[in-house]
């Protein structure tokens, strides 16, 4: 279960918006300080240079849907965005492709299985699954129409540049790092490959998903790239229409299904959002309609979640009224008409 913590936090209903901007600015002030000091928790170390962040780096963003920025901590410390690239590949691909072609060449059922797994190919008679695990984050990037590698490079890195707003960088270390270490995903190429569902040569597939992994973004990057999805697929803060509303409506379905892997159904039953984590410690929880909040603090929980980016999500999830399942009855004022919102 995703540990929450949210005794004594009232449930607001995601009916209406969002609170004023000052509002706002204080509740990610109190989500911050809630859990600053919680110490649980592992940093990760499969990719070697990740071990080196520290522990205690903890910043909090929410971007609201009309561009507004609120945030506390460390908010400005660059990470790599490892994992949380799938989501705004998988915007790029569909827009490109198509909600069907999506649907049929990678799927969007969860897996029931960890982010690596090479059973659940196996399974599913060779089926990458779905676009947020790894085998069909490496199919989904397969598929960006290009001519060649480059070509292939400069899509993601802009495409995912404009969901940010500004110009994101390669982080070379962990490239790196990522590279010597990254065998279970070349063999998840492999495999695929053995099945004919990779549309480019695996090596190739595998170095462009490393270098998409290894962008470097902050969670003021991740706040605003969510708030781009949550707003109809137009960066509210830069005015850039990135992706259609349809497709930024399918990302977040498969996120809602899949972004947190073989626990999604738990943190939709606890935090009610669509979400996407990542390795170094990121965080994006999108509100459709309303915003999206980054968070970044390394240290994990056994699935590979950040521990205090998903209390924070927890807390501004319920304090802010975002859950997308908590309603409240309309209001005899809040009527559609006099017969009733039925009518
Ligand atoms: N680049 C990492 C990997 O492929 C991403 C995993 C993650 O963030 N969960 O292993």
């Amino acid at each position: 279960m995703f540990e929450t913590d949210l005794t004594g936090v009232p449930q607001t209903s995601a009916t209406g918006g969002v609170p004023d901007a000052e509002r706002m600015d204080d509740l990610v002030a109190h989500a911050h300080a809630r859990y600053a000091d919680l110490d649980e928790g592992e940093v990760a170390d499969y990719i070697p240079i990740l071990a080196e962040a520290d522990r205690s780096w903890f910043g909090v963003a929410l971007t609201d849907a009309r561009g507004g920025s609120h945030v506390a901590g460390d908010v400005d410390v660059a990470f790599s965005i490892q994992s949380i690239s799938k989501a705004f590949v998988f915007a790029l691909a569909c827009e490109a492709l198509g909600h069907e072609a999506i649907h049929d060449v990678v799927g969007v059922n969860n897996t029931g299985l960890a982010f690596n797994s090479v059973v659940a190919v196996e399974l599913n008679d060779g089926s990458p699954m779905n676009s947020m695990v790894n085998a069909g984050a490496i199919a989904t990037t397969a598929l960006l129409p290009a001519a060649h590698a480059d070509e292939r490079w400069q899509r993601i890195r802009d495409g995912l540049s404009r969901f940010a707003g500004r110009p994101l960088a390669l982080d070379g270390e962990v490239y790196r790092s990522e590279s010597f270490t990254n065998h279970r995903n070349q063999a998840l190429a492999r495999l695929l490959q053995s099945y004919d569902r990779l549309a480019i040569d695996p090596v190739e597939a595998v170095d462009l998903y490393t270098r998409q992994c290894s962008l470097s973004v902050t969670a003021r990057d991740l706040a605003v790239m969510g708030a781009t999805l949550a707003h109809g697929g137009v960066n509210p803060v830069t005015g850039d229409r990135v992706v259609s509303a349809d497709t930024a409506r399918d990302t977040l379905s498969l996120l809602a299904s899949c972004g947190m892997y073989e626990r999604s159904g738990e943190w939709l039953f606890e935090i009610g959002l669509p979400a996407k984590s990542g390795v170094a410690g990121g965080i994006v929880a999108i509100a459709p309609g309303k915003g999206a909040v980054g968070t970044f603090s390394p240290p994990l929980d056994p699935a590979g979640n950040s521990v205090r980016g998903q209390r924070a999500c927890a807390y501004l999830s319920r304090a802010l009224g975002l859950n997308l399942f908590a309603s409240a009855p309309l209001t005899s004022s809040d009527a559609a008409s006099p017969e009733g919102v039925l009518s």
